[in-house]
């Protein structure tokens, strides 16, 4: 199974070809909005919308025969995802065209793409560093996406298809543990604290308070100001965010890698319409429910693809509350060997660190598992609570 990367390249684009590509932009999302409202909204198979309409979009907005077909493509496809979400399809935006290739190439030679815009073929050098590079190089791409930025800066993102590294089978598994006191911790020590983060996390809290505040008073043009600042910081602490999400999976990953393990994960699907079933408490929902937790598991998910090493998933429940040297659980369910950051076992007396209890858990129900005998494998281990922890443990990749 191939997986299908975008690699993101910034264009260097002369002022007349900056006209040709808005030009191209335009005729594109007029004739997207075009095709959507004058054909029947059940019409959802691009080659029945090309019968209806291919000649009337060429003749009406320019736009050459492959970037026709693209519109109707994409109109066909945005149409699926609305019927699958029982909506109608929205007006196209701006700043966008899709490319196929017969009306796109990537030339590795000297780094260049060139894109067909109404007014003919373009060529553009490429903007990029190493990585896009290193990802480009020997590649065949069939598809990009032509964007235009809020700042006017024109980018292609460029389908490339990889053949993902062979996953080694290994019985080494390195157990990963998001969001309870740290970040992140692993089973191998390694863990992240949130202490950087929520310092900064507090500074955009404490601006904003003081932009709001600001923001409801003053003078008109005062108060569109500060809405407009805090705009700017709500994108600012997301990119923030993504950056240090980058860091930590990426850290994770080059770790597994080089000492050839696999990494497992809490399985956290599904868990939100699991609430009733298991009682769960106010920190249990923030791990689950925050995008920024959620947005690291992908990036390590997504990483470790790239990389070739296996991810498994394992049951997310009393992780937290098993001992990983004895496997014993608080005969209490009322009670745990858990307190905040501190885990001491009442059975054998280990004592330590909480979060490098729950990694060293999930690795070890992690290795119990990652067997190389098939995708589903049933798991019980001992010392649990309950046979309802009898479970099914999913290899991914
Ligand atoms: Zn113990």
């Amino acid at each position: 199974m191939s997986q299908v990367l975008t690699i993101s390249c910034k264009l260097k684009v002369s002022p007349s070809q900056a006209a040709k590509l808005d030009a191209t932009m335009d005729a594109f999302v007029q004739a997207l909005n075009w095709v959507n409202q004058n054909t029947p909204e059940k019409v959802v198979n691009a080659v029945k919308l090309q019968s209806l309409c291919y000649y009337e979009i060429r003749a009406r907005f320019g736009l050459s025969s492959n970037l026709a077909q693209q519109v109707c493509r994409r109109v066909a496809g945005s149409r699926k995802v609305a019927k699958q979400k029982k909506r109608p399809v929205k007006e196209f935006k701006s700043g966008f065209v899709t490319y196929d290739a017969r009306i796109f190439s990537f030339r590795q030679k000297d780094w260049t793409v060139s894109l067909t815009t109404v007014e003919g073929r373009e060529r553009f050098e490429l903007a990029i560093g190493n990585y896009q590079r290193g990802m480009l190089a020997g590649s065949n791409p069939k598809a990009a996406t032509l964007i235009k930025r809020k700042d006017g800066s024109y980018y292609i993102q460029i389908c490339v298809e990889k053949k993902p590294p062979k996953q080694q089978d290994t019985d080494k598994v390195i157990g990963v543990d998001f969001g309870r006191t740290d970040i992140a911790h692993t089973s191998e020590g390694d863990n992240w604290n949130g202490q950087q983060l929520s310092r900064v996390r507090e500074r955009y809290s404490r601006l904003r308070a003081v932009l709001q505040r600001k923001a409801s008073k003053g003078t008109r043009s005062s108060r569109r100001r500060c809405r407009q600042l805090l705009q700017r910081l709500s994108g600012k602490e997301r990119r923030f965010q993504a950056w240090v999400n980058h860091r930590i999976s990426k850290a994770i990953v080059s770790r597994a890698k080089t000492t050839n393990s696999a990494i497992a994960l809490e399985d956290l699907t599904g868990i939100r319409e699991r609430v009733n079933q298991q009682p769960r408490s106010k920190a249990e929902r923030r791990r689950t429910n925050n995008w920024a937790f959620y947005q690291l598991r992908m990036f390590v998910v997504y990483k470790a693809a790239i990389a070739g090493v296996p991810v498994v998933l394992v049951p997310p429940a009393y992780t937290s509350q098993t001992c990983h040297r004895c496997l014993h659980i608080h005969p209490d369910p009322a009670q745990s060997y858990r307190n905040g950051k501190q885990f001491k076992c009442g059975h054998c007396g280990w004592e330590g660190d909480a979060d490098f209890n729950g990694a060293k858990v999930i690795a070890l129900l992690g290795a119990a598992v990652n067997q190389p005998r098939g995708p589903w494998l049933a798991c019980q281990l001992q010392g649990y609570r309950k046979p309802a922890l009898y479970c099914e443990v999913v290899r991914v990749g």
